[in-house]
């Protein structure tokens, strides 16, 4: 379907940067607006007042959107609880579980240094208040070793919080073993789902996940409404991080945006009904993009590993050229980024790229393409021109021109 074009512009002779930065946000499905419209015009109704039917009609429009956002991850509806992104979900998750564990003798966290800065800094906090936390490395594809887990967690481990699909270089972890691993101590097992939720199938019960983070505005939806799923069992184990009217069984207070609620919820729609047919196509233009660059004859490093890997994800270092000066040069014509957009405004190496291991500069050489479901072929043919076109002028070589 996809008519929309993000930011590609209507001036003749004069085009907008190509947007490829699919994983610090995508656009949003022109569908996903039209389904949201009607309750941002003259509806008035607050979900949680269910004295009238004004609130029972707008309760009801949450109500289905759960049920959507519960069937794409295979969870059931009363287990999804609505936040404002996946960065609420992740200190709700950790934090909470870290205070209802403390009760219970369990102090521990587990978690991985490739996480999202809404993990991390997250964790280090934790660890500050007296949680005692093991952060461990992955190997040179980018993966975490299941066997690393049994062996950092035990009998006092809270939770172990491992993401699910890398926001940098796109890979994805061995969840289902890591929770198993989990599982064999009695710990809660949560994941940062935010760039796998919609791009990749997730079942939350097939893959023993007790808590998961994940957000809007990563699979189409709008900004500013993400989710906690809580598996039923696991909710005594996680305290609230915000109290107030005791909504949303009393884990997540605050009155529901419907129209957010909405929106996601024809967001989830849209991925389950499309998210195969669109990770094949996207899948091949990732690989038509690093096959211009190779028949360009542009020397690269493929950071993480090939596979398993998000459709989309480009992720690679070119020797001898600082990312950001690439991404100076290439900015004017094309949106990627050098890393996470959250740390993307201190100018520091990628974290992730670096836990890597290898060359020393390559983290500062970094950088990621992220394609999804509005790119279209031209965009790509475009966009490995212009990279091979800057990192050429940046590296002196005239890079042979890539054919259409
Ligand atoms: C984008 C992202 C987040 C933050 O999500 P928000 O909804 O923007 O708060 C957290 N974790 C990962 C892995 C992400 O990619």
């Amino acid at each position: 379907m996809p008519d929309a074009q993000p930011g590609r512009g209507e001036t003749p002779g004069r085009r907008e940067p190509i947007y490829m930065d699919y994983q610090a946000t995508t656009p949003l499905d022109p569908r996903v607006l039209d389904a949201m419209l009607p309750h941002m015009r003259g509806r008035v109704g607050n979900p949680h007042s269910n004295t009238h039917s004004h609130g029972r009609e707008a309760m009801r429009a949450v109500d289905d959107a759960r049920i959507a956002i519960a069937a794409l991850i295979g969870a059931n509806a009363a287990e999804i609880v609505f936040t404002s992104g996946a960065t609420e979900s992740n200190n709700m998750l950790l934090r909470g579980a870290a205070s209802a564990g403390a009760r219970v003798g369990r102090r521990g966290i587990v978690s991985c240094v490739t996480e999202h800065h809404a993990v991390l800094d997250v964790v280090r906090r934790l660890a500050e208040e007296g949680s005692a936390v093991a952060t461990l490395g992955v190997d040179g594809n980018g993966l975490l070793d299941p066997g690393s887990v049994l062996r950092a967690a035990n009998s006092g481990t809270a939770i172990v919080s491992v993401m699910a699909a890398n926001n940098e270089i796109g890979v994805l972890q061995p969840i289902a073993e890591i929770a198993a691993a989990a599982h064999a101590v009695g710990a809660l097992f949560h994941t940062d789902a935010a760039q796998a939720v919609g791009r990749v199938p997730v079942d939350v019960r097939a893959q023993g996940i007790d808590a998961m983070s994940f957000t809007a505005h990563k699979m189409y939806g709008p900004m500013g409404i993400g989710a906690a799923y809580v598996a039923a069992d696991a909710r005594g184990r996680i305290d609230p991080l915000l109290y107030g009217g005791g909504q949303q069984g009393g884990l997540r207070s605050g009155t529901l945006p419907v129209a957010l609620c909405v929106g996601f919820g024809e967001a989830a729609r849209i991925c389950a009904a499309e998210m195969d047919e669109d990770a094949r196509r996207v899948a091949a233009m990732r690989d038509a993009f690093l096959e211009a660059l190779s028949s360009a004859g542009v020397v690269f490093e493929l950071n993480g590993a090939v596979s398993p890997r998000l459709p989309g994800n480009v992720n690679v270092s070119f020797p001898g050229v600082d990312a950001e000066a690439l991404l100076m040069r290439a900015g004017r014509h094309l949106s990627i980024s050098s890393g996470s957009a959250c740390t993307a405004e201190s100018l520091e190496p990628s974290h992730v790229v670096a836990a890597l291991g290898g060359r020393p500069l390559r983290a500062e050489e970094a950088i990621r393409v992220s394609l999804g479901r509005m790119t279209t072929g031209e965009e790509v043919a475009d966009a490995a021109r212009i990279v091979a076109r800057s990192v050429g002028r940046l590296r002196g070589v005239a890079y042979t021109p890539l054919e259409d």
